[in-house]
């Protein structure tokens, strides 16, 4: 029974896979550096199949820095 991680497809040769929501079967499988990845370009911390909140606790930007980010960024292009 091998398990696959649902966001890489990847084994678990480099990283163990763990089951962070109520899904059943192979598709409940993920990394957790790959789950924290994805948590971040979704910004939404809900399972999209079972609906679970996922109790991973991602690092996300502070508002303020994500700001800085921006205009840093309009100036650059100015
Ligand atoms: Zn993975
Ligand atoms: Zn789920």
């Amino acid at each position: 029974d091998e398990r696959v991680c649902r966001i890489c497809w990847m084994g678990e040769e480099k990283e163990a896979c763990v089951r962070p929501c109520r899904c059943s079967g192979s598709s409940a499988n993920v990394h957790a550096h790959c789950l924290r990845k994805w948590l971040q370009i979704a910004n939404d911390y809900h399972c999209e199949i079972c609906q679970f909140k996922y109790q991973t606790k991602v690092r996300m930007k502070p508002v303020s820095q994500v700001g800085a980010c921006c205009s840093r960024t309009r100036s650059a292009f100015a």
